[in-house]
C-alpha cells in the first residue's frame, strides 16, 4: 500500500482538529496534532512540556528543534508506517523542509482550511475540549448536549489557557508571519487544495474528502464519507 501523508493547514481555530478527527477515521490513519502532543507533555509534567509552556501560554510558536524532535519520535512509531494525518504541523518553513527531507521524495497531500481572521476570535474563545478524549466543542456552533460534559465519553470539558481574546491576537500574528508562507511552499510542490472553512463542519468534511479523492490518495485508503 502506498504511504499517505496528509497535512491540514489553516489559522488557529480554522477547524483543523475538528476535521482531522473525522478524516483520520475515514482514512484509517493516525491523527497527529503537535498541539495535543505538547498538551500531553504539559499534563505529564515532562521537561519538554516545561520548555514549551511559556511559548504556548503566550501564543508563540515553540522553537522548531523542540517540535521536530517530538514529531519525528511520534511518526517513527509503528502505527504511522502506512501514513499519517498532520494537524498543526508544519508551522514554519524550517519545519516543512525538515519534513520534506524525512519523507525522501514522498509528496504530502495538503489541504488549507480557509477562515477569515474576523471569524477566528469567536471560534477560539468559544472552544471547549474534553479532558479525557480530546473531543472538540463550541459553546455556540457545536454545543455539548449537557453543559460542561463531553457527548462522546462524559468527560469534563475545559477551556484551553491560550484560548483567550488576548492570546488569539499573537497566535494569528504568528500564523500570518510564519505559517501562511507554507501555502506557497506546498503550491510549488504537490499543490494545495483550498477548502472554505466557513461552511458547516459536515460540508467542510465533504470538501476535504472530495479533494482527497480528486488527488487519488483516497482510493488507497478506502476513504469513506
Ligand atoms: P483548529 O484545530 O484549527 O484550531 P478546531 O477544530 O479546534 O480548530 O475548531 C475551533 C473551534 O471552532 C472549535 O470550538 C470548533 O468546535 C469550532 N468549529 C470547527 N469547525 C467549525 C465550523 N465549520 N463552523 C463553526 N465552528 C467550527
Ligand atoms: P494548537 O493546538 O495547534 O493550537 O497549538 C497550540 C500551541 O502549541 C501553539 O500556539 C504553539 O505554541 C504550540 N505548537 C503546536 N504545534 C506547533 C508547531 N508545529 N510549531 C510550533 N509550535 C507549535
Amino acid at each position: 500500500m502506498s504511504k499517505t501523508v496528509l497535512i491540514l493547514l489553516g489559522a488557529p481555530g480554522a477547524g483543523k482538529g475538528t476535521q482531522a478527527a473525522r478524516l483520520a477515521q475515514a482514512l484509517g490513519l493516525p491523527h497527529i496534532s503537535t498541539g495535543d502532543l505538547f498538551r500531553a507533555n504539559l499534563a505529564g509534567g515532562t521537561s519538554l512540556g516545561d520548555r514549551a509552556r511559556s511559548f504556548m501560554d503566550q501564543g508563540e510558536l515553540v522553537p522548531d528543534e523542540l517540535v521536530l524532535e517530538m514529531l519525528f519520535d511520534r511518526v517513527a512509531q509503528e502505527d504511522c508506517q502506512s501514513g499519517y494525518l498532520l494537524d498543526g504541523f508544519p508551522r514554519t518553513i524550517a519545519q516543512a523542509e525538515a519534513l520534506e527531507a524525512r519523507l525522501e521524495g514522498l509528496v504530502p497531500m495538503v489541504i488549507d482550511i480557509q477562515v477569515p481572521d474576523s471569524d477566528i476570535e469567536q471560534r477560539i474563545v468559544g472552544r471547549r475540549m474534553c479532558k479525557e478524549c480530546g473531543a472538540i466543542f463550541h459553546l455556540t456552533f457545536n454545543a455539548p448536549a449537557q453543559e460542561g460534559v463531553c457527548n462522546a465519553c462524559s468527560g469534563a470539558l475545559y477551556q484551553r489557557k491560550d484560548d483567550t481574546a488576548e492570546v488569539v491576537r499573537t497566535r494569528l500574528e504568528e500564523y500570518h508571519q510564519k505559517t501562511a508562507p507554507l501555502i506557497a511552499f506546498y503550491s510549488e510542490r504537490g499543490g494545495v487544495s483550498a477548502v472554505d472553512g466557513r461552511q458547516q463542519p459536515d460540508l467542510v468534511f465533504e470538501a476535504c474528502v472530495a479533494s482527497i479523492q480528486g488527488s487519488g490518495h483516497g482510493s488507497s485508503h478506502g476513504v469513506n464519507s
